[in-house]
């Protein structure tokens, strides 16, 4: 942390209608690369949370009736100072997360894009729409901001995943309840700061900070003036808050996991699919719901592209995110190491062979870092337990396929359904992909599918709604139909 130059960002406690709270009880946060203590933070109470919600809806009645005009001038100061301060923010990022600084940079500019997208899109949602009606009557259709929201976001992206929920809310004129996650809160608190200066009003961004998850959890999915609760991370956490959210009938969204195939056809490529596959696999370390978790290959082309892969991974330098040469950094904690060691070894009693990897990793530098390396596995079938997991951590599993019926039904040989990737120059097979594979996102010979006026979501048991561009803004607007005689 003492490489970031504006300490005013970094931040310790929960931001509550315009206020910073203090509390004499804390919870640590860990860098993942030393596993050294880098913050205490103040543990929000339920009652603060209950007071932020309150202080939310009081917000909500007057942020409702701004222009998009001026929602959308403080949006776009917001995404302004973002990138003013993309360097600390990163800095903020890869000392709570871990992933390498470029990467970091990237997250921050990408948020700032977010919030930017949803500024100039806003007013398409101004006017009603007019609707045919019968004789002697008008029927209108009205856009209206749903009301208060809350939502829960996962340490992998502790950046954008805040400003894709958040800077959607606010543009629809919503008032908003953060709950980052445990594991790396000084970012949403450091965003927090920034919507201060940029002019958000008192109560209409907060953000709550607290160990205790599942407690924070059942106030934001019961109390009744929310109106919407938005979340993102693991589908078992996912369906439970979806049960919480029942019995007060609240609207949600959920982006849950992914478990998404990366086919390679004979005709594919090699190379670009090779760097394709680095991409999808080895970004944060892993450790993201697009990530390639089945590598589904054609068997005429297999050998080839296995042995690019491995000479590709060969020179990623594992370690932490601060040194520039490193472009593979740790996983977020223990548990993660562990879940992914008890995978990938269960993967080798059922039969896969390991070609590279298959170990966490001590560091000289970083002894306490929790380092899992670059994994290679092959001969994985639908039968091992690691096929339909989502692995989250840089392993490679490979399974082979014979025609392309073979390879779609394994691809959608899973309960989930975010997104996937294909490499092939064949028109046909692309336009038999696009109708049969069952996801919400589909990268064509690329993979690199971010784009923050795109719809981002799944399908199936990875989860229900979108974010990004218009249809992220839609997701915090309510339809009224007025009828007049
Ligand atoms: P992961 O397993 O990748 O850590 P989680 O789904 O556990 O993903 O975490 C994503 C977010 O959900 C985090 O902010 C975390 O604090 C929160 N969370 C975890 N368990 C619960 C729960 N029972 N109720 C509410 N939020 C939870």
């Amino acid at each position: 942390m003492h490489l970031i130059k504006n300490k005013n960002l970094i931040l310790n406690s929960s931001f509550v209608n315009g206020e910073w709270l203090v509390s004499d009880s804390t919870f640590e946060v860990f860098n993942p690369a030393t596993g050294k203590a880098i913050a205490q933070i103040s543990e929000v109470t339920s009652l603060e949370v209950e007071n932020a919600i309150n202080s939310a809806a009081k917000a909500f009645e007057e942020w409702k009736l701004t222009s998009y005009q001026q929602r959308s001038d403080i949006l776009l100061k917001w995404q302004k100072l973002l990138r003013e301060h993309s360097q600390d923010l990163a800095r903020i990022l890869t000392s709570e997360q871990g992933k390498p600084l470029s990467e970091a940079v990237g997250e921050i500019l990408h948020s700032a894009d977010y919030i930017k997208i949803y500024a100039e899109q806003a007013h398409l949602f101004i006017e009603p729409i007019n609707q045919d009606a019968p004789l002697n009557q008008q029927a209108k259709i009205y856009r209206k901001s749903i009301g208060v929201v809350t939502a829960i976001t996962p340490w992998n992206f502790p950046c954008s995943m805040v400003a894709r929920k958040a800077g959607a809310a606010l543009a629809a004129g919503c008032s908003f309840v953060l709950k980052p996650s445990e594991l790396t809160p000084l970012s949403a608190l450091a965003l927090a700061k920034l919507g201060e200066q940029a002019g958000i009003p008192a109560g209409v961004f907060n953000v709550v900070v607290g160990s205790n998850a599942q407690a924070i959890g059942e106030i934001f999915t019961s109390h009744p003036k929310i109106a919407k609760f938005s979340f993102t991370g693991s589908t078992i956490v996912g369906k439970r808050l979806l049960a919480q959210c029942a019995n007060g009938v609240k609207r949600t969204a959920m982006e849950l996991g992914g478990n998404a195939p990366f086919i390679v056809f004979e005709d594919a490529d090699i190379d670009e699919a090779v760097e394709g596959a680095w991409v999808a696999k080895f970004r944060n370390s892993g450790q993201t719901c697009v990530t390639a978790n089945r590598f589904i290959i054609h068997k005429n082309i297999k050998q080839e592209f296995v042995k690019k892969l491995i000479e590709k991974i060969k020179q990623l330098k594992m370690g932490c995110g601060f040194d520039s040469e490193n472009s593979l950094g740790p996983l977020v904690n223990q548990r993660a190491i562990d879940k992914i060691s008890g995978l990938v070894n269960k993967a080798k009693e059922e039969g896969a062979n390991i070609l590279l990897g298959g170990h966490s990793f001590e560091k000289d530098d970083c002894k306490k870092g929790t380092f899992f390396e670059a994994t290679v596995i092959d001969n994985v079938t639908p039968q091992m337990e690691i096929f339909h997991k989502e692995i989250f951590g840089p392993v490679v599993t490979l399974i082979e396929f014979k025609c392309e019926e073979e390879a779609i039904r394994l691809a959608n040989q899973t309960e989930s359904g975010l997104c996937a990737y294909a490499y092939t120059k064949n028109e046909k097979i692309i336009s038999v992909l696009n109708q049969q594979l069952n996801v919400g996102m589909l990268g064509i010979n690329t993979a690199r599918l971010s784009n923050p006026s795109a719809p981002f979501g799944g399908v199936k048991q990875s989860g229900m709604g979108r974010e990004g561009g218009s249809y992220g803004i839609e997701e915090y607007l309510d339809y009224q139909y007025v009828c007049i005689r």
